[in-house]
């Protein structure tokens, strides 16, 4: 006699629940042949699916021995299991089982997905199939639209789907009126007419006298069995290892696009949940988007406008080190001689000295509160800013004491509107001063203070013939090499420490070290905006789990059907975590697109932006990644149930 099929030997099977230990099967002995048409019967309770979980390998046994085709199938580990399920087995069960979200030709289409073959190939034979079980005008059609009897024989084409030698059916008629019922055993009839061995499941005597062969199960027993009423089919029987390594290379579902489609089919399958998941991240990525570009754009208007004063300027002012300056005559320290003195040091272009004061300012009937400033004809190169129209005042000015102006540009405004001012009189105080030249504009200060309202006067003419006091607001030393500024300002300190007889009365401030400060600063700024949009991010993230883990155990009966049909501990692993990276990936998407146009309309509005690719990339890199790890931990949970429980969750 050929070797059988599937023989079971001594297998018994016992449920622990903690302490409770229930044993439904024992010592159970049968052998079954290709070709066979068996059926098994008993009553509700007795053990019956149980016993079709493990002669599908769905489950293990207890105790006892299962040999596949002469091999013992004890030392398979999962994933060789799911691998001899795929091939073999085409489970068909009462409730029938199938996926919710997907339509017939799909749900017929996933044993085949997970075998391996090429989308248009699976397609075709699942349309096939379904016409041939007469669904041809249902193959769209999802499992609420179609009848239970509809339903089953969708379930039938889909454990035909692998070509599978061995149909399992478990009360296949049990949920269907008496006609459709008749159907179904008609249909499992010809299957076994054309080479297909049958074991159906039944309570139910008239049922299972279709069957060649009749087994009885009581209270975990076999009780009665009829015998085989013909001989097996004479082909040798394919062993484990042949069985289980078709196929196999292709089998692992590496078709990641396939994944993503099944991924947004279950998304869209709850579409309003996953609008609600995608929320979170796409105001977490948003938020990145518009903190970054927002902080970045403060520290780069900071940095231009401090870079616009000049960062090759040493700032020397009256009043001691890390003291205020105040307006009593106690700070009244620097004079031209100083000046003059740091002026020689080496690496100094210019030492440009300055007296301001406020006063106002009359052309006709016009008159303006504004600053003075008295200064030298190196004060343009050393401050870079140049004349717009007409000359600044040049050294023989400054001789001659000369009662000639330069005005900036919100002094002509104000005062001129829109004449040329060039050539004109204005009286500062009492005195009346030609205005030589205009100021290009300037703007304001990063701390909003207005540069062009301002009139510059000679020094010598602003001391004598306006302040009346000798003694400067600050000198401006313009340095050649920016590497050499910490030394250059160190040798100036000493040439004015010498001229002031040692008494330290003044400080030095250093543009460029100045810079580095605001820019750090505003560095810490943007870190910190960009860390509390990354919190939300972070939320978005939970909020991905969380739905992920309802997903998991809302979808437990899909998962155990995927696994029924073939689907490996890492194609569910898969399959989770791409639908977490799916969900997560779009929400950054859509947030990087809100993100950018908020930051393009805080723009629009006055807001200063800096748009770089490094915020956006991170940021969506993040959703990514958010994904990955936040979809990791249900998906584990969802790779490694068991595919019994998960089958018999509701
Ligand atoms: P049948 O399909 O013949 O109605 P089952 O094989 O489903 O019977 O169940 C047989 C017995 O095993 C029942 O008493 C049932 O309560 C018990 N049983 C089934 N599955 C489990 C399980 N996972 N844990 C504990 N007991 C179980
Ligand atoms: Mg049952």
């Amino acid at each position: 006699m050929s070797t059988p099929l599937i023989r079971l030997e001594g297998i018994g099977k016992t449920y622990r629940n903690g302490e409770l230990a229930t044993t439904v099967l024992r010592d159970v002995d049968l052998d079954i042949h290709d070709g066979d048409f068996v059926a098994i019967m008993g009553a509700s309770g007795s053990g019956k699916s149980t016993l079709m979980h493990l002669l599908g390998c769905l489950d293990r046994p207890s105790t006892g021995r299962y040999l596949f085709a002469g091999e013992d199938i004890a030392g398979l580990d999962s994933d060789q299991l799911a691998s001899l399920r795929s091939r073999t087995f085409g489970f068909i069960f009462q409730s029938y089982h199938l996926i919710s979200s997907a339509n017939a030709t799909e749900n017929v289409e996933v044993p085949a997905i997970y075998a391996g073959q090429p989308r248009e190939q699976r397609h075709a034979r699942a349309e096939e199939l379904l016409t041939s079980l007469g669904l041809g005008e249902r193959l769209g059609n999802r499992p609420n639209q179609l009848s239970g009897g509809q339903q089953q024989r969708v379930s039938i084409a889909r454990a035909l789907m692998n070509d599978a030698r061995v149909l399992l059916a478990d009360e296949p008629t049990g949920a269907l009126d008496s006609k459709s019922g008749e159907d179904v055993l008609q249909l499992l009839k010809d299957l076994h007419a054309r080479g297909k061995t049958v074991i159906v499941i039944t309570h139910d005597r008239e049922v299972a006298s279709h069957a060649d062969r009749l087994i009885e199960i009581r209270d975990g027993r076999i009780i009665h069995d009829s015998g085989r009423r013909q001989p097996g089919a004479a082909d040798p029987t394919p062993g484990i290892s042949s069985q289980a390594t078709r196929g196999e290379s292709t089998a692992t579902f590496g078709d990641t696009s396939e994944a993503v489609r099944m991924a947004l089919r279950a998304l869209r399958a709850n579409l309003f949940r996953t609008v609600l998941t995608l929320l979170g991240i796409v105001i977490g990525v948003a938020s990145v988007v518009v903190m970054l570009a927002v902080g970045n754009g403060a520290r780069q208007e900071v940095v231009e406008r401090i870079s616009d004063m000049g960062t090759h300027l040493l700032i020397v002012r009256p009043g001691a080190p890390n003291t205020r300056r105040s307006a009593d005559g106690s700070t009244n320290t620097l004079t031209a001689e100083d000046a003059a003195v740091a002026a020689t040091i080496d690496n100094v272009v210019a030492a440009v000295p300055e007296v301001q004061t406020r006063a106002t300012v009359r052309a006709g009937n016009t008159d303006a509160q504004t600053s003075i400033t008295g200064t030298t004809a190196e004060f343009v190169a050393a401050k870079s800013w140049p004349v717009a129209n007409g000359v600044f005042i040049n050294d023989e000015d400054n001789r001659r004491y000369a009662a000639v102006a330069v005005i900036g540009r919100t002094v002509a405004n104000n005062l001129y509107s829109d004449r040329d001012p060039l050539g004109e009189y204005m009286l500062i105080g009492n005195v009346p001063f030609l205005i030589i030249g205009v100021m290009q504009e300037k703007g304001a200060t990063p701390w909003g203070q207005d540069q062009d309202d301002v009139v510059f006067v000679p020094l010598n003419t602003a001391t004598n013939r306006l302040i009346g006091s000798r003694h400067l607001s600050n000198i401006s030393v313009l340095i050649e090499d920016l590497q050499l500024s910490d030394a250059t300002q160190e040798a100036v300190r000493q040439a004015i420490l010498a001229n002031h007889a040692g008494v330290e009365d003044f400080q030095i401030r250093n543009m460029a070290s100045l810079l580095e400060n605001v820019a750090s600063t505003q560095n810490t700024f943007t870190v910190l905006l960009g860390s509390i949009a990354a919190i939300s991010l972070l939320v978005g993230g939970i909020g991905v789990m969380n739905i992920m883990l309802v997903n998991v155990s809302e979808r437990t009966r899909e998962i155990g059907i995927r696994m029924a049909t073939g689907a490996r501990t890492r194609n569910i692993l898969q399959q989770f975590m791409v639908e977490a990276v799916v969900v997560s990936a779009i929400g950054g998407a859509i947030g990087v697109v809100l993100g950018l146009g908020f930051a393009g309309m805080l723009q629009y509005f006055g807001t200063a932006i800096q748009f770089t690719p490094g915020p956006v990339l991170l940021a969506f890199g993040c959703a990514f990644a958010t994904g990955l790890i936040f979809g990791f931990m249900p998906a584990h949970k969802a790779a490694h149930l068991d595919p019994v429980v998960a089958l018999s969750a509701d």
